[in-house]
C-alpha cells in the first residue's frame, strides 16, 4: 500500500517539488518501505522517534525536523537532522547554532510562520518574521533556506489558501531583499489534505504523512 501511494504521489508532483514523508508514529519498517519506493526526505516531529528511525535507516535519506523543537533537545537534533523546518525564535536558533558549532556543522533551517496568527500555534507572527530572519542570519552555524507554515486546520483545504498566499508573499518579499546570509529557496506548505492547494499557491516542498503511510492510529 505504501509503495502504491508513493507511486501515485510521485507521479503527480510537479518537477522540482520536494516531498517530505511525515513519519510520526510510523515504524522504521513502514518508513523503509517508503524509502524503497522513492522517498528521499523523512520528516520527524520528535527527536526521540527520529533517533530510532535514524538508527534503522541512516543517511541514505535526508532528515527534516518538522515538529516543534525544544532548545534543550538541540544538541541531539543537530546530529540527526539535515534541516530544521520549525525555527521560530532567536532562543531556539541560538541553541541550534551553539550545538552545530560544537560538531562543526552548518544547519539549514526554515523559519516557521504562524500564518493564521493562532495564539496556541508555533511559529513566528508574520509581522515579526523579518526581524527574526535578520537576527538569525547573524549566526554562523545556521543557514536560513526558506519558510514553512502549517496554516489553520479546519478540514477544508480551501480555508488554508489565504494563509498559504500570505506566506508566499512574505517569502517573495524576503527573497527580493537579498538579505545577507539568507537564501530563500524552499517554501514548505501543505499536508495530505491541503498540498494541492499549497502547490497552486507556490509551495515547492510538501509534507505528506497520511497519504503515504495511511491513517494514523494515534498522534
Ligand atoms: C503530521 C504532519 C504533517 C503531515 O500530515 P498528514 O495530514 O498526515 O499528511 C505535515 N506537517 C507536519 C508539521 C506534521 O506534523
Amino acid at each position: 500500500m505504501i509503495t502504491d501511494n508513493m507511486n501515485e504521489i510521485l507521479d503527480e508532483l510537479p518537477e522540482g517539488v520536494k516531498l517530505v514523508g511525515a513519519a510520526k508514529t510510523r515504524t522504521p519498517d513502514e518508513i523503509l518501505e517508503g524509502v524503497e519506493a522513492g522517498l528521499k526526505i523523512i520528516g520527524e516531529n520528535y527527536v526521540q522517534e527520529a533517533e530510532r528511525a535514524f538508527q534503522a535507516i541512516g543517511d541514505r535519506v535526508k532528515w527534516h525536523m518538522i515538529g516543534h523543537l525544544q532548545s534543550n533537545k538541540a544538541k541531539k537534533a543537530v546530529k540527526i537532522f539535515d534541516m530544521i523546518e520549525t525555527v521560530d525564535s532567536i532562543k531556539l536558533a541560538k541553541a541550534i547554532d551553539r550545538a552545530c558549532a560544537n560538531i562543526g556543522k552548518v544547519m539549514q533551517v526554515l523559519i516557521e510562520i504562524n500564518s493564521g496568527e493562532e495564539p496556541q500555534k508555533a511559529g513566528v507572527l508574520p509581522e515579526d518574521a523579518l526581524s527574526l530572519v535578520r537576527d538569525i542570519s547573524e549566526l554562523k552555524n545556521i543557514k536560513i533556506m526558506g519558510l514553512m507554515t502549517m496554516g489553520p486546520f479546519t478540514g477544508d483545504p480551501e480555508d488554508a489558501r489565504p494563509y498559504f498566499q500570505k506566506t508566499k508573499r512574505l517569502f517573495e518579499e524576503m527573497k527580493e531583499m537579498n538579505l545577507p546570509g539568507v537564501e530563500m529557496v524552499y517554501l514548505s506548505m501543505g499536508m495530505s489534505n491541503s498540498y494541492k492547494v499549497a502547490l497552486e499557491e507556490g509551495a515547492n516542498m510538501v509534507r505528506i504523512g497520511t497519504k503515504i503511510f495511511g491513517e494514523r492510529q494515534y498522534d
